[in-house]
């Protein structure tokens, strides 16, 4: 493969900017000659990537388009998506990412991040040398294909395309997708592995701050319920870490309630809570309500007995069989009740949180009684993907007479009501979080990130939600907006850092917006031309 892409490639790594090299950037790279004798701006670049995507009426071929495009110039595919977040959003992400890891051998290109199998144990640092960046800030620590339903995710990049254009400080990104070797489904044979698994990923930490520093962050994503809980607690105050589905989905869903009081006209502490489901997401979310309770002024205790649990084995109660120590923390001194209708008709909660992927889960029963219970009612259906939501946005506004405030793990399109009145249904996903959180994690050298820093972002998402966003029933901001999000919650991040002394870069920045902004990732070309400059004539002349 001698040709111009394979030279490029060479010379300038993934940001070769093609048909946008000058004449004297290809003359001094040694590559004119190799492209098309003509420039394009990025702007032409961009409206000729959008002629092929339109040409692909499928979404895999177009996840397929944005794919090549990222591995062959990745300003340009950020340039492309950030041109138009709300659309690109669902092809790069949820939920064609989904399709595209069950189809991964059609979608296959190039391998995307470092994979290690149980049988590396040991030589991790080898392996980790084999990675050609050295300037690495993050480090997405997943399963290949086992843990959760969308393993592969990571493999694919799929986070890299959402923090790309959210943040950077040189190519940020660095993803170690951890290869099961024993299968590439939700067997059983990958269960009995966990043990083992689970004393290797304790172990590769090391080496893994040992090369990139102590700053390095490591987020952990799609680990199942126990390991994700046990590694978050076991490292969190070691490391500079963070689980994205228990506490990025708090943090997201958390800032959608602040919207919704917002609309409600009262404190969170004057809402009862019934949750439908008590893993990874209702835990983060629960944790992090009554640490916002708890800053309202209420104690713990009073906290806690607002949030009543659901789980498989019924309502989660004081003395009840299979408890684990987060479910301990939330039991309730009450009788055992079998079904979440039972539980809303005796509890008579003002919001119900549904992430159980129970699909249906908020009956015809339960939202008139939400309605009639409130004059404003809460409805949560996280639960993805859109076939396992607990109910529909259509059914909510509905059922409720229009009156339900509602928000959804999966996108659902706009409601109009008989009376006229048209809902635009808010879509609680973590993409709001982890690129701001990371950004100003990273900028300032955030030691350990505590869950504080997870309540301020949701404060920070909450702030960015207008009135007229209210009005027709969002409770996030426009996806379009996500980059202007993700620099606000760095900002607050780097702030409050500062001010609690967990930030480890100094001196401390006088102006932070400008701190933060002057890293965030541009998707501008660098110019590739060397710094060419002359000295004075008589400076210069040759004795
Ligand atoms: P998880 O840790 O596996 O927890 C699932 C929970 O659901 C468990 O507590 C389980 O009970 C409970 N459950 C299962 N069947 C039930 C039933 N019939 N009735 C009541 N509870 C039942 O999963 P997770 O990570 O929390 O995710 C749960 C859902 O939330 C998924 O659909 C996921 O897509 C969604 N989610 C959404 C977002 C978002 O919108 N941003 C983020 C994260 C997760 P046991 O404890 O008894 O097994």
């Amino acid at each position: 493969k001698q040709g111009s892409e394979v030279l490029l490639e060479q010379r300038n790594g993934l940001s070769s900017p093609g048909m946008a090299f000058t004449l004297e950037e290809r003359l001094q790279l040694g590559i004119h000659g190799l492209l098309p004798p003509c420039f394009l701006s990025q702007d032409v670049q961009v409206l000729r990537v959008m002629k092929s995507y339109e040409t692909k009426s499928s979404d895999l071929d177009k996840y397929i388009i944005l794919m090549t495009l990222q591995d062959r110039n990745e300003k340009l595919f950020y340039r492309v998506l950030t041109s138009d977040i709300e659309r690109f959003m669902p092809i790069v992400y949820t939920p064609t990412v989904g399709l595209a890891c069950q189809q991964y051998g059609l979608a296959f290109r190039r391998p995307r991040g470092l994979f290690i199998t149980i049988h590396d144990k040991g030589h991790i640092a080898t392996m980790l040398n084999s990675w050609p960046e050295e300037d690495i800030k993050v480090c997405l620590i997943s399963f290949y294909g086992a843990e959760k339903n969308l393993g592969p995710l990571q493999d694919l990049g799929c986070n890299n395309d959402l923090y790309g254009p959210s943040y950077s400080c040189t190519r940020p990104f660095f993803l170690i997708p951890v290869l099961l070797p024993w299968g590439m489904d939700n067997s059983s044979q990958v269960y009995t592995s966990l043990p083992v698994l689970w004393r290797f990923v304790s172990t590769s930490n090391y080496p893994l701050n040992y090369r990139y520093g102590m700053n390095c962050l490591i987020q952990f994503e799609d680990f199942a319920n126990a390991n994700a809980f046990r590694l978050l607690n076991k490292y969190r105050n070691r490391y500079c870490t963070f689980n994205d589905d228990i506490q990025g989905t708090a943090s997201v869903a958390v800032a959608g309630i602040f919207a919704a009081l917002r609309i409600t006209k009262n404190k969170l502490s004057d809402h009862k809570f019934v949750f439908q489901g008590a893993g990874e997401a209702a835990m983060g979310i629960a944790q992090l309500i009554v640490m916002a309770m708890a800053k309202e002024g209420i104690s713990r205790a009073d906290a806690i007995s607002k949030i009543w649990m659901v789980d498989s084995k019924g309502l989660i109660v004081k003395g009840r069989s299979h408890l684990n120590h987060e479910k301990e923390m939330f039991a309730q001194d009450h009788p055992e009740m079998r079904t979440l209708e039972e539980v809303v008709q005796r509890v008579k909660p003002t919001a119900i949180i549904g992430v159980a992927a129970i699909a249906g889960a908020f009956t015809e029963k339960i939202l008139k009684d939400m309605a009639a219970f409130n004059d404003r009612p809460i409805v949560f259906a996280l639960s993805n993907p859109t076939s396992k939501a607990e109910c529909t946005a259509e059914q909510c506004y509905h059922l409720t007479e229009g009156r339900g405030i509602f928000a959804s793990g999966s996108p659902f399109p706009k409601v109009t009501l008989a009376s006229g009145q048209t809902f635009f249904p808010g879509q609680g996903n973590n993409a709001y979080v982890f690129p701001g959180v990371a950004l100003g994690v990273i900028v300032c050298g955030v030691r350990h990130i505590s869950d504080d820093i997870f309540l301020t972002t949701a404060e920070s998402i909450a702030e960015e939600v207008t009135e007229e966003h209210l009005a027709e029933g969002r409770l996030y901001p426009p996806l379009s907006t996500i980059r202007e999000v993700s620099f606000k919650i760095a900002v607050k991040i780097v702030d409050y850092a500062y001010k609690n002394n967990l930030a480890s870069w100094y001196p401390e920045p006088e102006d932070k917006e400008a701190f933060v902004r002057a890293l965030i990732y541009s998707t501008n070309y660098e110019s590739f031309a060397i710094d060419n400059y002359r000295w004075p004539q008589a400076a210069m002349h040759i004795q």
